[in-house]
């Protein structure tokens, strides 16, 4: 076998992007992936319409040890050269909320097939079902094992993405290859992911969503917050504030930290304002269970949590004085739900952690350990937040090290 071409392991985001950077540049690509079809997890993203990246790129919105190697990666690789990469593929991007973007189609599917052709004509060779088992490397050579046969090269890509998502081709393997080879990982954890609760109330209010404001509380310590929807569940709260949160929460439940969750039902409303709305409904002369005084401003599901946490001692709404509505206010707006667990790596859009960025090169992507092996993508100890930062991590961190 021909050992000058580059071999790249997992066709994600991150493998794609090297691989026709690579190959433009008239080099030989293989790319192996072990699931059925590439890009499983592009088609995925975005509710299907891909959240391909963000206009706004700034270092806060990534996150990992050694912040350092993100802003080196980062630098002169924003949005725009991401934009233009796609433009080369002839796909165009339109703007969404937050600043995401999204290819103009809105369907993930383009993303993928117009990454394909492009890599189809420029020559790269794609073979999937293929799990890559087991790397060696003797003297300049790699040597791979696979569910198709052995491969050899000089050089080695590893991009193989990270363990979330199981279920898409998330997987630990490009961890064990690279340990193997003398590199460190920093400690994987669930990120934008579900959050678990043992409360049995969830449950009962599964289904109701809300405009909320989610804080984290870790042994009783405030620690931060996250606005936007609230989901309950069977298992738990969701929503787009709660993945924001899921970060955090789920790196304190692996240090054993005690986190309880304080959500505000009616962030828009201050607490003066919410009682100044609720005073004036006190009819003196009606006898109407609190229950369904509530349902005039609440969803009804989430009455009964309300009552029992506010230990409201009042039951009809004319019995309801000032320090009453002050307790039912309070509850609105600190409704505590303790949080046991999240919905793991099945659950979750990425993972914490991964290869010690300090052990990589931030321009090539190449391994300061092992000559001629690069990094691309969510294998190394870099996640960004919603929004499509981990898709840009992948895009730009594939073109440096196809640029090799
Ligand atoms: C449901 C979901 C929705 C998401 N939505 C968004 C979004 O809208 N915007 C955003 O920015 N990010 C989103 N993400 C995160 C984003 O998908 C990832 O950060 C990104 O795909 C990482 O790219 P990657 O190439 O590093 O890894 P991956 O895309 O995971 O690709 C790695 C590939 O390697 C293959 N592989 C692994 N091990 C082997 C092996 N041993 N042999 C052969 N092949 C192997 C895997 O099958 C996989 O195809 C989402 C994630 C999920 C799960």
């Amino acid at each position: 076998m021909n050992n000058e071409k580059m071999i790249i392991i997992g066709a994600g985001a991150a493998g794609l992007c090297a691989a026709i950077v690579q190959a433009r540049q008239g080099k030989k690509v293989l790319l192996l992936e072990q699931n059925n079809k590439i890009g499983k997890k592009i088609l995925a993203s975005g509710n299907g319409k891909c959240n391909i990246d963000n206009k706004h790129i700034d270092l806060r919105r990534f996150h990992s040890q050694n912040p350092l190697f993100i802003e080196a990666v980062l630098k002169g690789h924003g949005f725009d050269v991401v934009e233009k990469f796609f433009t080369s593929l002839g796909l165009e991007l339109v703007e969404g909320k937050e600043e995401k973007m999204f290819p103009m189609s809105l369907q993930a599917s383009s993303v993928v097939e117009l990454l394909e052709y492009e890599a189809k004509r420029v020559g790269v060779e794609i073979l999937c079902d293929c799990a890559v088992t087991q790397i060696d490397k003797t003297g300049s050579t790699f040597t791979l094992e696979s569910s198709q046969g052995n491969f050899s090269c000089e050089t080695l890509l590893l991009a193989s993405g990270s363990p979330a998502a199981p279920q898409l081709g998330g997987s630990n393997s490009g961890y064990a290859f690279a340990t193997k080879m003398g590199h460190t990982l920093i400690p994987r954890h669930p990120s934008l992911v579900q959050l678990c609760s043992e409360e049995t109330w969830v449950k009962n209010c599964a289904g109701v969503k809300v405009a909320g404001l989610a804080k984290l509380y870790a042994n009783g310590e405030y620690i931060t917050e996250k606005k936007g929807d609230l989901l309950f569940t069977n298992y738990g709260i969701s929503g787009l504030a709660i993945l924001d949160l899921s970060r955090e929460v789920s790196t304190r439940l692996a240090n054993f930290d005690y986190c309880e969750l304080s959500l505000d039902l009616m962030p828009e409303l201050s607490k003066e304002k919410l009682t100044n709305l609720l005073l004036p409904r006190v009819n003196k002369v009606s006898e109407k269970p609190l229950n369904l005084w509530l349902q005039g401003v609440i969803n009804k599901k989430l009455i009964h949590i309300i009552l029992e946490q506010s230990k409201c001692k009042v039951r009809v709404e004319d019995h309801l004085n000032r320090k009453e509505i002050n307790k039912l206010v309070h509850a609105i707006k600190n409704l505590k739900l303790s949080i046991n667990d999240t919905k793991g790596f099945t659950g979750a859009e990425v993972a914490t952690g991964g290869i010690n960025t300090t052990e990589v090169n931030a321009k090539t992507m190449e391994s300061k350990l092992v000559k001629n092996l690069f990094f691309a993508g969510e294998i190394l100890d870099v996640d960004g937040d919603r929004g499509g930062f981990n898709f840009h991590w992948a895009w730009v961190t594939g073109m440096r090290a196809g640029m090799r």
